[in-house]
């Protein structure tokens, strides 16, 4: 067995205890032994001096949907970037969309109904969530994934109406398939209760879901019903904050259940949100007093990446695609948007589009605002045509979120937080301008709230990026630097370590200080830069 010596390493093993000195030995592809000076091996198959660098485990990114990427023959080059920032294993199936279980008769344009594949046509061979696991081995995976069922994926299953409520043999199926997916590896549930059909679940339904997953032992991570303080998931009469609502309605569900829960990435959405952050926390700390099994995610940023039609009202999306040549429901839309944005405090200037899916590409990178002026049309307008023409497919940055540049306060709350996990949520297209997060996420913490702001140690930092998470989706001997675990390593640089931000007319770049990353024992990355004939990550099943 090949044997790898990572020499002079300051490690930071994973686990919390603080970083020490010594040399890594890897062995196939786990850690064989950490040495001391003296205990040098003679002879092995490569030395490298890692002087001046630190050595952790390779980054966990949390909440991913690489998994409608991963199945596409060229998902190496697509997923580079999270190689080169340090991520070795993701866990996706996010926010209630897997591309497991499928039944042929959903046909191939399934995947379009869910947010995530940037529209590109998806080829399925697998029906069960055992053979989409086997399918994604035999494709090589370039990065560890642990792969979560969806709930929106097995309601789609269980029934061809999408808004309707299932019926209880509807309901008996879903349960069902999401057992079986459990039972074929999958490592939890996920609810996206945000987004159609998940919108429409009742307590009682998620209560369901919830129990089974409990007894089952797995975690839920749930995309709450609402991250603002008004969201289309509640009445407008209901006035207290909607965001406090969904956590709250999560939190009596484990109680009762006892299910793990994890709430993906916690945003507080819109200006007016903001003031929640304390309100939210406080909340989440006496449910974890209480004894429930939460804890939460974010990513390093004060926009997230959504789709453009994520502001528009069922009602509205319900009479599509007639809507958008009606001037009526145009006029009710405009009104009602303009007293909700307001509200919520957001505008289109918030809006940024990254990914137009059609062939044009001419206005990526640009807020709505700016191309609306370029089209001579209105704002609204301007995200209806982009909308329509992309079929409700083209995804944007949503902006202010937690914050706004200059003020990061809450952002810095939810980072600071010792039950956030790290995670980067980014959708990666072909090509096109790429959310920042995909690129920089984890250097980014190390290098601007560790290093420059000082919010948490490294020690604490790299912990909430890698066995933390690992345990929270029960991946075994991954995220610790200790013998006998496997060896997803990164080799990264304390003092230049930092995510490359994207400025007004370029995207995010290659961040800086991800020295080499190790998958399995075997480098990936090489001096900064993904070695692309390497396709050595594992899917994980638990
Ligand atoms: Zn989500
Ligand atoms: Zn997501």
């Amino acid at each position: 067995m090949k044997q790898c010596l990572l020499k002079n390493a300051n490690i930071i093993d994973g686990t919390g205890k603080p970083a020490f000195k010594g040399h890594i030995l890897v062995k196939g592809m786990r850690i064989e032994s950490i040495l001391k000076d003296n205990d040098l091996p003679s002879s092995v198959d490569k030395v490298i001096d890692v002087s001046g660098n630190t050595v952790s485990p390779g980054f966990i990114d949390m909440h991913s949907h690489l998994d409608w990427v991963m199945p596409h023959a060229d998902h190496a080059e697509l997923t580079k970037c999270f190689l080169e920032q340090g991520v070795t294993t993701v866990v996706a199936g996010n926010c209630g969309a897997s591309p497991a279980p499928y039944r042929k008769h959903l046909g191939e344009e399934w995947a379009k109904l869910f947010l995530f594949p940037g529209c590109r046509k998806f080829y399925t061979s697998w029906e069960s969530m055992g053979e989409f696991l086997d399918y994604l081995s035999q494709a090589k995976p370039s990065l560890n994934i642990a792969q979560l069922v969806g709930h929106a994926t097995v309601h789609h299953i269980a029934s061809d109406k999408r808004q309707k409520k299932l019926s209880s043999r509807q309901m008996k199926t879903s349960l069902l398939e999401v057992q079986k997916a459990f039972d074929e590896g999958a490592c939890g549930l996920s609810l996206g209760l945000g987004y159609d059909p998940g919108i429409f679940m009742s307590l009682k339904e998620i209560e369901a879901f919830c129990r089974l997953a409990s007894n089952a032992g797995k975690p839920v991570a749930v995309h709450l019903k609402a991250y603002s303080i008004l969201s289309p998931a509640y009445s407008p009469t209901y006035l207290k904050s909607h965001n406090l609502r969904a956590l709250n309605e999560m939190i009596n569900i484990a109680r009762k259940t006892g299910v793990k829960l994890q709430i993906s990435h916690l945003l507080f959405v819109g200006l007016r949100s903001w003031r929640t952050v304390d309100s939210f926390l406080e909340i989440i700390d006496s449910a974890k007093k209480e004894g429930i099994d939460i804890m939460f995610d974010a990513f390093p940023y004060t926009y997230f990446n959504t789709t453009v039609n994520v502001v528009l009202p069922s009602w509205f999306l319900a009479r599509l695609p007639k809507a958008y040549k009606n001037p009526l429901l145009f006029l009710r839309l405009y009104t009602e948007l303009l007293v909700g944005f307001s509200l919520v405090g957001f505008n289109f200037k918030d809006f940024q589009l990254i990914h137009d899916a059609t062939t044009s590409n001419t206005h990526e990178g640009k807020r709505i605002s700016e191309i609306a002026k370029e089209l001579n049309l209105s704002p609204l307008r301007t995200m209806l045509e982009i909308s329509r023409k992309s079929k409700g497919c083209a995804s944007i940055l949503f902006h202010g979120a937690n914050g706004e540049p200059g003020n990061e306060k809450v952002l810095d709350q939810i980072l600071s937080h010792s039950l956030c996990l790290f995670e980067t949520d980014a959708l990666i297209y072909k090509k096109e301008y790429h959310n920042p997060a995909a690129l920089g996420t984890f250097p980014k913490i190390l290098g601007k709230y560790v290093r420059d702001k000082k919010l948490f140690s490294a020690e604490n930092a790299i912990k909430r990026m890698t066995s933390l998470s690992a345990e929270r989706f029960g991946l075994k001997d991954r995220g610790k630097i200790i013998p006998g675990a496997f060896a997803d390593i990164v080799i990264w640089n304390p003092h230049t370590i930092a995510e490359q931000p994207p400025t007004d007319i370029k995207p995010a770049a290659q961040p800086k200080g991800i020295k080499h990353v190790f998958v399995n024992g075997e480098q990936v990355v090489c001096n900064g830069v993904s070695l692309m004939n390497k396709q050595v990550g594992q899917v994980l099943r638990i």
